[in-house]
């Protein structure tokens, strides 16, 4: 432990002094390389020491070319968005699979069911780095026979997985769970069928309690503790007066938790009123359960190659033309933490839903192209990125010194992030869910509690 604490003071002063980002790196480099032996010596496997290094490491260099809003990025995003299906059988008034919404919105959005093709280059080009993987954005994923096996293939990642589901489908829980998915959200807007339909439109009530059942007993059948179940709870005034009935049912079914939330207003369906006086809550029940599945200590292939690559090449292979410059003004957090990808393989920046006909483009590139070679370096540095880094330092300029308005290719369209109204929304994943994370990765307790505040708190 003393070792450990002296290592992190090294780097802290090591870093202080870097006044350029090719300093902060080989600081970066030290660290990981005197850490190894340590890690191993603990206790843990050499690989498994490398890949929590290699998060460790990954998250430090992302804080860094955040805080100096860098254009070109060397790390990789560590939270990571898949839809598996971009389906779903229920059409629910807020959400683009309804068709008043569609009308309003537009959406760019083609069925279809992730392919496991897409779904490998994607993980074992980004899981190695991330520390989490949700499985929904825009559709149903357990629509997707598959996405049990893209869950264990994350887990060999060493990746944090969720899921949320509306379960009024039919799918196998046992695998599900077998799968080892550590968090799972069930959407359940009621009580009693009749509640739950009115926003859960073409939803079926009592199937989605039977599927709760499967889930929990599949769960004691395998003696595992997850995943965690969140049942959610969406507030109107319709539902308000059943959440005593739903808290009491989510108890006696084996749910962990139940979670009364406020969601956004749906001003086309005056029938849908946001629940008044009603604040939002959680609830959490007694089974003591962790929130994280087993560690998967069997590494995937593809991630022990590249777990010993200095940070120090990838920066010297970079095409990077700021990297020692510090950039400062607003931006968004999205643009430098996440990547999102909807079953089509197309990647997006954020949850928005591409538009057609908006004159912005939302879609900053696709599996496709990157995997055929057609394009080079990563996805994350799309010319969508880097021009949508660069518009913020840009607007942050103007009000300043002034600066050079960032361009795209000619015929292509601005990215939405220029007339975004919520570009100050924090990412999903935070210091808080980095630190929890930093705690189940450590097995062998090398890391003090102060040791894992300092890495997922770095103040530079
Ligand atoms: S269940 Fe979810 S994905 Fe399906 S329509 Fe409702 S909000 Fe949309
Ligand atoms: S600025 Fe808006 S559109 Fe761009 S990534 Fe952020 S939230 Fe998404």
């Amino acid at each position: 432990m003393a070792v450990m604490d002296e290592l992190i003071d090294d780097l802290q002063i090591q870093i202080a002094k870097a006044d350029n980002f090719p300093k902060f790196i080989k600081g970066i480099d030290s660290f990981n390389k005197k850490a190894l032996p340590i890690f191993v010596e603990s206790g843990l496997t050499g690989s498994y020491a490398a890949a929590f290094l290699l998060k460790i490491s990954n998250s430090l260099v992302g804080k860094y070319q955040y805080i100096n809003r860098h254009e070109q990025l060397i790390y990789a995003p560590y939270s990571l968005f898949v839809d598996p299906s971009n389906k779903c059988p229920l059409h629910c008034p807020g959400c683009l699979h309804n068709r008043v919404f569609q009308d309003k919105i537009i959406p760019d959005w083609p069925n279809g069911l992730l392919q496991e093709s897409v779904y490998t280059s994607f993980i074992e080009r980004f899981g190695p780095y991330a520390s989490s993987i949700l499985f929904f954005n825009w559709g149903e994923p357990l629509l997707n026979p598959k996405t049990p096996k893209f869950i264990r293939q994350a887990k060999s990642f060493l990746l944090h997985t969720s899921l949320s589901s509306n379960l009024s489908i039919n799918f196998d829980a046992e695998s599900l769970v077998q799968s080892g998915l550590d968090y799972m959200i069930l959407s359940v807007d009621g009580a009693t069928p009749k509640t739950y339909k009115q926003y859960r439109q073409g939803g079926n009530f009592n199937l989605v309690i039977k599927n709760i059942k499967r889930i929990v007993a599949a769960r004691e059948k395998l003696r595992v503790s997850t995943p965690w179940l969140c049942w959610q709870f969406l507030l109107f005034e319709h539902n308000k007066h059943e959440q005593g009935d739903a808290k009491a049912m989510a108890q006696e079914l084996g749910v962990d938790a139940i979670k009364f939330s406020t969601p956004y207003d749906v001003i086309w369906r005056p029938d849908l009123q946001l629940a008044q006086n009603c604040p939002a809550n959680k609830y959490t029940f007694k089974r003591k359960c962790k929130s994280y599945g087993k560690i998967e200590t069997m590494l995937a292939p593809s991630f022990a190659k590249i777990l010993r690559q200095k940070w120090e090449d990838k920066l010297n292979r970079s095409v990077a033309s700021q990297m020692s410059e510090k950039r400062t003004g607003k931006t968004c957090e999205w643009l430098y933490s996440t990547i999102v990808m909807d079953a089509l393989g197309r990647y997006l920046p954020c949850c928005y839903v591409p538009r057609k006909k908006a004159g912005f483009t939302y879609i900053f590139g696709d599996t496709g192209s990157y995997a055929t070679g057609e394009r080079n370096g990563s996805p994350f540095n799309s010319e969508y990125y880097r021009f949508s880094r660069n518009h913020f330092v840009w607007l942050s300029e103007l009000e300043t010194a002034g600066g050079q308005a960032p361009t795209l290719e000619d015929n292509k369209h601005a990215t939405y992030c220029v007339a975004c109204p919520n570009k100050d929304l924090p990412p999903l994943i935070n210091n808080n869910d980095l630190n929890r994370y930093l705690k189940v990765m450590d097995t062998t307790n090398i890391l003090s509690n102060l040791n894992m505040q300092i890495i997922s708190n770095w103040k530079f």
